[in-house]
C-alpha cells in the first residue's frame, strides 16, 4: 500500500486484506457504474498484463477493450436503457461497427479510432477513482502522451495480480460484475433488477434476474471478490476458481427444522446474504454445524462490503432482511446474526 492513505468508501474492505488485489476490487466492484467501460478496460488490462506486457500503445489496448464492448452490447445494454446516445457517442459507434468487427475478429478502423479517442477521458482517468473520490491505494497503469503518440505503462502491481494464481479469479469476478450491471441497465434505472433484487437458483448456483427470469451469473463469481477471493470458512485463498462451492453459513437445515413445525421467524437462509463461496473440503467438513464467531465476523464484513457496492446486489441483501438490517454496517449484521443464533 502507498502513503495515499485509505479511501473512505470501502476502507474496512481494504483494511481486511491491504493488497493490490483489494485496490483492484475496490475499483472494479465498488465504483459507480454509469456505463460498463470500466469492465471492458479492466478485462483488457488483465489480459495484456497477464501476458507479461509492461507497456502497450493506446491503439493496442483499444483492441481487447473495443472487442469486449461489442461482444457484450450484442447481448445486453451497456448504459441504462433510458440514456439517449449521440451519434458520436462511443457506444453508438460500437453498435454500428459491432457486426463487422465481430465478423473480422478485430475492431474496424472506425471503432478503433473511436475507442482511442474516448478511452482517456471516458474511462482511463476515472478507473482509479471511487465515486469521484481519488482513489484506490494502488495504480495499475499510467497513460503517457508524447505528441499524438499515446502509450499505457502497465504497473508491476497490475502484472503481479494478473499473472498470479488469482488472475483468473479476478477476470471471472469482473465479468460477473459486468453481467450484474448490465442486467440493472436492461430495465432502466430504478426498475427491474435494481428494485426487485436478484433471486438465487440454488440447484444451478446462479443469480437470477427476477423480473426477466434470466440467469445473470454464477453465485460464487458474484460474491467471491467481496470476500477477497478467500474461502469464508478457513479464510485461505481459493485457487483455482472451479474449486469454489457455495456454503450456507447458517445451515439451511436449521430453517427447515423450524419450518416443519411452522416456527421459523428468522430471515430466509437460502438467500444471498447467507451464501458464501468456500473450498469444497471446508464445506463438507462443516456439515450442519452452526457458524462460529470468526466465521460470522467474516460474513458481516463480506456483507458490509456488498452493502457499500452499487446496486443491485446491495438491494438484494436489503430485501432479504428488511428494516432489521439498519445501516448495513458489519455491526448491524452482527446484531442480526446474534438474533438468529438466539432463535
Ligand atoms: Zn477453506
Amino acid at each position: 500500500m502507498t502513503d495515499r492513505g485509505l479511501v473512505v468508501v470501502g476502507d474496512t474492505f481494504f483494511a481486511g486484506d491491504p493488497s493490490a488485489r483489494a485496490s483492484w476490487r475496490l475499483a472494479v466492484l465498488m465504483g459507480a457504474n454509469a456505463r460498463t467501460y470500466k469492465f471492458a478496460l479492466g478485462d483488457a488490462l488483465l489480459d495484456l498484463a497477464g501476458q507479461g506486457r509492461e507497456e502497450v500503445t493506446l491503439a493496442e489496448l483499444a483492441v481487447p477493450y473495443a472487442m469486449g464492448m461489442v461482444r457484450h452490447l450484442t447481448d445486453a445494454p451497456q448504459a441504462p436503457v433510458n440514456v439517449a446516445l449521440g451519434n458520436a457517442d462511443f457506444l453508438a459507434v460500437a453498435r454500428r461497427e459491432a457486426a463487422e468487427s465481430l465478423a473480422g475478429g478485430r475492431p474496424t478502423e472506425k471503432l478503433s479510432k473511436a475507442a482511442q479517442r474516448s478511452m482517456p477521458t471516458m474511462v482511463m482517468e476515472k478507473f482509479h477513482n471511487l465515486r469521484g473520490v481519488p482513489g484506490v491505494p494502488h495504480r495499475f497503469y499510467e497513460l503517457k502522451r508524447d505528441g499524438h503518440h499515446r502509450t499505457v505503462v502497465l504497473t508491476p502491481e497490475l502484472r503481479r495480480i494478473a499473472m498470479s494464481e488469482q488472475g483468473v479469479l479476478l477476470r471471472g469476478e469482473l465479468n460477473a460484475r459486468w453481467s450484474i450491471v448490465e442486467s440493472s441497465f436492461a430495465a432502466g434505472v430504478g426498475r427491474g433488477v435494481v428494485q426487485a433484487g436478484m433471486s438465487v437458483d440454488l440447484a444451478q448456483e446462479f443469480l437470477i434476474d427476477k423480473r426477466r427470469r434470466r440467469p445473470v451469473t454464477r453465485v460464487s463469481a458474484a460474491l467471491i471478490g467481496f470476500q477477497h477471493g478467500r474461502c469464508l470458512i478457513c479464510n485461505e485463498l481459493i485457487v483455482p476458481v472451479g474449486e469454489a462451492v457455495v456454503d450456507h453459513v447458517f445451515p439451511y437445515a436449521m430453517m427447515r427444522r423450524f419450518e416443519s413445525v411452522g416456527n421459523w421467524h428468522g430471515p430466509d437462509l437460502d438467500a444471498l446474504w447467507n451464501l458464501a463461496p468456500a473450498h469444497r473440503p471446508c464445506n463438507s467438513a462443516k456439515t450442519d454445524t452452526p457458524p462460529g464467531r470468526k466465521l460470522l465476523t467474516r460474513l458481516a464484513l463480506r456483507n458490509e462490503a456488498i452493502m457499500r457496492s452499487p446496486e443491485p446486489l446491495r438491494q438484494t441483501l436489503r430485501l432479504s432482511l428488511g428494516r432489521a438490517l439498519g445501516d448495513g454496517s458489519a455491526n448491524s449484521w452482527n446484531q442480526i446474526f446474534n438474533e438468529i443464533k438466539a432463535l
